[in-house]
């Protein structure tokens, strides 16, 4: 059975979709402790991020490394966390996480309850800071 992640890319479940390329995909996490909270996923399913193949791996963090410059310049922060859990999905997924202080990756602390219109208005502003780093890239 698919996991809810490929669901996700599959279109099966809705999602704040952020940047998307042939193999990877970046979406809003839906229960946020930042505003920008961010995951990056591999399209292909692994369950643990260190069992994928090391070039794909290296691939994810470098699509990670542009979708992370992206939230950076769309939301106030010091700087963008990265965190590994995969305790509740069992798809390979990297956090981002918008940082202004070390309490903001307590992941024990209660989830942001944001409007949708206030996720669609991030992941708006998120990805067209990402398209403009890809045009420049090109
Ligand atoms: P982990 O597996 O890293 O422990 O946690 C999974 C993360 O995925 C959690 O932060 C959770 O909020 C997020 N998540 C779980 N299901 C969904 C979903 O259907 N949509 C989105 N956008 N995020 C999800």
């Amino acid at each position: 059975m698919s996991t809810i992640f490929t669901k996700i890319v599959q279109g099966e479940i809705p999602s704040y979709k952020l940047a998307e390329d042939d193999r990877f995909y970046a979406f809003l996490d839906i229960n946020p402790l930042a505003k920008g909270h961010a995951l990056v996923i591999p399209k292909q399913e692994t369950d643990y991020l260190f069992d994928l193949p090391p070039a794909l791996l290296g691939d994810l963090f470098q699509f990670a490394q542009r979708v992370a410059e992206a939230i950076r310049r769309s939301v106030p922060c010091k700087r963008i966390g990265v965190v590994v859990l995969g305790l509740e999905v069992p798809h390979a997924h990297i956090h981002l996480v918008p940082l202004n202080g070390e309490s903001d990756v307590d992941f024990r602390k209660p989830k942001l309850k944001l409007l949708p219109e206030e996720m669609t208005a991030l992941a708006g502003k998120i990805s067209s800071a990402y398209q403009l780093n890809v045009k420049r890239e090109a």
